[in-house]
């Protein structure tokens, strides 16, 4: 269809401009950009925090083991990866995997923002505590820990479109601790019946 090659498009352009991204200083350190893949259509959209060092190696997001984790959680409610779009809220990896500061986030946003406005997803899950701050600010949410608020649904309006939030932990703190896998696992149940709210299969189109 014209409309998703359309879509695919912008997205290659934007993965494009964040290859050549100078806008702040993270980039020196870095192999490569991690943009953001998947579906450019996809209902479901997933945001972590930052590449990590293999994602750093290959240009991809969520490969390494926090990835492989991803992948399960995704399987348990019959979704692929590739059925979904995956990004972050920052394209290049930070030194050492310290957390992303404000100023990174500042000036790598507008790329997430812009994914988001093409994707158009109708449910956008924040994969740990500095994107769902990060997110939920468009919603005047705020909180303390990420534990307060995983698994809530926060339906609203974000960049123009109704759409559903929903803040979980990230997959590699659930990595050293076993409790924290099961509440993935009870917060994509909780994805898993949002879309089936929202009436979507994995695509919109
Ligand atoms: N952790 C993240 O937040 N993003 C990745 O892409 C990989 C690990």
């Amino acid at each position: 269809m014209v409309e998703d090659a359309g879509g695919t498009a912008a997205i290659e352009k934007l993965a494009a401009a964040i290859a050549e991204c100078r806008r702040c200083p993270l980039w020196m350190n870095t192999s490569h950009a991690v943009p953001g893949e998947g579906n450019a259509h996809a209902s479901l959209m997933f945001i972590g925090e930052a590449p990590g060092k293999q994602e750093d190696l290959t240009g991809r997001p969520f490969v390494g083991r926090a990835g492989r984790l991803l992948d399960d959680l995704l399987a348990g409610i019959g979704l692929s990866r590739e059925s979904v779009f995956i990004a972050n809220i920052v394209k290049h990896r930070p030194p050492g995997n310290r957390d992303p500061r404000p100023e990174d986030i500042r000036a790598c946003t507008p790329y997430l923002e812009e994914q988001i406005r093409t994707v158009g997803p109708k449910v956008i899950v924040m994969l740990g505590r500095h994107s769902s701050r990060y997110i939920l600010s468009h919603l005047h949410v705020e909180f303390d820990r990420i534990t307060e608020i995983r698994g809530r649904v926060y339906r609203g309006v974000l960049f123009g479109r109704p759409v559903s939030l929903i803040p979980t932990l990230h997959p590699a703190a659930a990595l050293y601790n076993p409790g924290y896998r099961e509440a993935l696992e009870e917060d994509f149940r909780v994805i898993e019946r949002e879309l089936a709210a929202a009436d979507v299969s994995t695509t919109k189109d």
